[in-house]
């Protein structure tokens, strides 16, 4: 194969600049990027035409040189972040984002977000306030604690009150309570770094009120309780309640610590869950400081929420890691809404997104499904469609167990295999991420809403339907 005269075909780059394309590329976006990705496109040409033996495949790089040019150019101006269109059925999926904001309470944060804000101002002072005074009020209201904070998730809560409180001294934890939650966050681990050394107390399975007693010392500066929110132990077991723990610290002086994890404020098991302690349950049975995510079961941003004595919240404010676990604009206004709704509960069932998804009845999500098929059927797609039960899940390391009966829409293809259109609605513009069980696409309607299946929809007659518009990417 003669590589020369392929070489000696790349175009060169006064060339390039002459052609059509290039020069609207350069209009739209601007000079420099073009020719970033003109030195980019040529360099991998090279490569090709180099590493590669077949000549068919060279010829095609050469003929797509200018396309792949501009493509790479937009690229660069389209941002990844991007909304994706979540058909699992799990409706605090990590990976997707967890709590989705509702749009009128996002159309707030714009407002204050895309100007100034009195975010440290006091108003009725006229001097520096405090972020935190937009909603400590509520939290306080709606937990029944004395202080409230918050930091940007809940391992930073955790190792900013391990630090604050227990900084050179002992904490002791039950070894059934030593949990990993996803993103490698481990008590033991954070322990550490907050500089409070771990004393680990019972087995696995039991923990008995006297192992905590064994363990205080003169070192003691806490005792800490972990949700065990992502797996249960089951069987032959026993824990001491928040509540038995309560006297053991008031005797010897000693602050109890609870990380909730998931941040319930209304009891679920009304809506047919398994109940989940409530922060509210952890503050009236004396826990002197307890944290918990935002967005989580609570439903808001991504936060560490701490409330509990004053005292305590009131050292955690002064704590220097505080500065650097700060939550940003976005966060305090949209803790603060998020928390105005549940003022009331049932205006929380309806406004929060992640509990309206939770509490959506089997009639409610059966109804959308028949509507989600028919939609499918009259676009007349190259598929078996149908609709199956199926079961919705929490997720984000909440309630593990729990599985909440759902509908979904069943799609199997005439002439393409399942992992081909999966691959298909992963590519979309606005992507779409269903479940792969036995051999076909599920889509569980629990997780999406109206508009949703509307474009889901359109884009699955584009991949499937009689005249396959040519949008495959
Ligand atoms: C989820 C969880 C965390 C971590 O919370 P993030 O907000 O994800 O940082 C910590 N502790 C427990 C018990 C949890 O369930």
């Amino acid at each position: 194969m003669e590589k020369k005269l392929f070489y000696r075909s790349i175009p060169k780059v006064d060339i390039l600049l002459e052609e059509e394309q290039i020069k609207e590329a350069i209009e739209v976006y601007d000079r420099d990027t073009v020719m970033e990705a003109i030195r980019t496109e040529m360099e991998a040409l090279r490569g090709l035409i180099r590493e590669s033996d077949d000549e068919e495949e060279i010829r095609l790089g050469i003929d797509s040189l200018i396309s792949n040019i501009v493509n790479t150019v937009k690229k660069m101006h389209t941002p990844d972040m991007r909304p994706v269109i979540n058909a699992t059925g799990t409706i605090l999926h990590t990976n997707l984002g967890r709590a989705p904001i509702s749009r009128e309470h996002l159309n707030r944060i714009a407002d204050v977000a895309c100007g100034y804000s009195n975010l440290e101002y006091d108003l009725e002072a006229g001097k520096r306030g405090e972020r935190y005074s937009h909603f400590e009020k509520l939290l306080c209201r709606i937990t029944g604690a004395e202080a409230a904070m918050a930091v940007n998730n809940n391992a930073s809560a955790v190792m900013l009150i391990l630090s604050s409180m227990a900084k050179g001294g002992e904490v002791v934890v039950s070894r059934g309570e030593l949990v990993e939650i996803g993103g490698k966050f481990r008590i033991p681990d954070v322990m550490e770094q907050s500089g409070a050394s771990l004393v680990e107390v019972g087995t696995t399975n039991k923990t008995h009120y006297s192992d905590y007693e064994n363990a205080i010392t003169e070192e003691t500066k806490a005792l800490l309780k972990v949700h065990t929110s992502n797996y249960r132990i089951v069987g032959f077991t026993e824990s001491v309640p928040i509540d038995g723990l309560i006297p053991l610290g008031e005797a010897h002086d000693i602050p109890i610590i609870e990380d909730l994890g998931s941040g319930v404020l209304i009891d679920l098991s009304k809506y047919g869950l398994t109940y989940e302690p409530t922060v509210q349950d952890s503050i009236r049975k004396g826990a002197d400081v307890v944290c918990f995510s935002g967005d989580k079961l609570l439903g808001g941003p991504q936060a560490g929420i701490i409330v509990g004595k004053k005292k305590y919240i009131d050292q955690m404010k002064k704590n220097q890691l505080t500065r650097a676990l700060r939550i940003d604009k976005f966060t305090a206004t949209a803790l603060e809404l998020v928390l105005q709704e549940y003022l009331s509960e049932e205006n929380a069932i309806k406004k929060i997104p992640v509990l309206r998804m939770i509490t959506k009845t089997k009639e409610e999500v059966e109804k959308d499904a028949k509507r989600f098929v028919r939609l499918l059927k009259s676009r007349k797609l190259q598929a078996a469609v149908c609709v199956e039960e199926c079961e919705s899940q929490i997720g984000g390391g909440s309630l593990p167990l729990e599985r909440i009966s759902s509908m979904g829409v069943v799609i199997k293809p005439y002439d393409m295999t399942v992992p081909e259109l999966e691959t298909a609605m992963r590519k979309l513009d606005i992507p779409i991420i269903p479940r792969v069980v036995n051999d076909t696409v599920l889509m569980d309607v629990r997780t999406m809403d109206k508009e949703q299946m509307s474009l889901a929809a359109d884009e699955l007659a584009g991949i499937l339907g009689e005249e396959k518009k040519v949008k495959r990417k």
